[in-house]
């Protein structure tokens, strides 16, 4: 079946004043280009046009070399969008709370030291890209990935995400990156965080044999 674009869990002016519909509109345009990108690419190997977008970048070494590239590019717009969306909600969602708020102590030395760790890490990201808590095993880390590549393309699994592409803020902040970052934070579902971090701890133990 190919690729479908999936309709994000809130409506376009639901994440203001903080993202802007405008702007909502403008990245599904952005995130649907991916999507049909892909299914284009696809429509000459039926043998891969029934895997997830998550499949195909874990797979993505065993595809055929002439089309790696655009599938690693657009499965990779693909899935980073689909999870983006899922981390996002109205404002007025608390902070991280139960296992997630003592391990990211933990690992950070506090929430406030993790958020400004990983703002920092995404205004430092030079160029186009995303920024992303992800579990390593079963350790928590602030990693950058450039372009639309994927944690899966490195063995690692996303917890939380965020775009820090030009389109993902400059119609309200124009280069402003660290104002958009600022405003994001009003605007992550942390339960979804959670819900992703109890998943990816499953995969963990899942793969570690535990
Ligand atoms: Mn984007």
């Amino acid at each position: 079946m190919p690729q479908i674009l999936p309709t994000p869990p809130f409506a376009a002016p639901a994440l203001e004043p903080y993202i802007d519909e405008r702007t909502m509109k403008l990245h599904q345009q952005v995130h649907r280009v991916h999507v049909d990108s892909l299914n284009a690419v696809l429509s000459g190997y039926p043998e891969w046009h029934d895997k997830s977008a998550g499949e195909l970048l874990v797979e993505l070494g065993e595809m055929p070399r002439q089309i790696r590239r655009a599938v690693r590019y657009h499965a990779g717009g693909q899935h980073n969008h689909t999870l983006f969306w899922s981390w996002l909600a109205s404002p007025g969602n608390g902070g991280p709370e139960g296992e997630l708020a003592h391990d990211l102590e933990t690992t950070f030395g506090s929430a406030a030291d993790f958020r400004e760790r990983f703002t920092a890490a995404a205004c430092d990201l030079m160029g186009s890209g995303w920024t992303w808590l992800a579990l390593s095993g079963e350790r928590l880390e602030i990693v950058t990935t450039a372009n639309e590549d994927s944690l899966l393309l490195h063995g690692k699994v996303p917890v939380l995400g965020v775009d820090v592409w030009e389109h993902a803020y400059f119609l309200s902040y124009g280069n402003r990156r660290r104002d958009y970052l600022d405003a994001w934070w009003n605007v992550v579902n942390w339960d979804a965080v959670t819900r992703h971090y109890v998943a990816g701890q499953a995969a963990a133990g899942h793969l570690l044999g535990t």
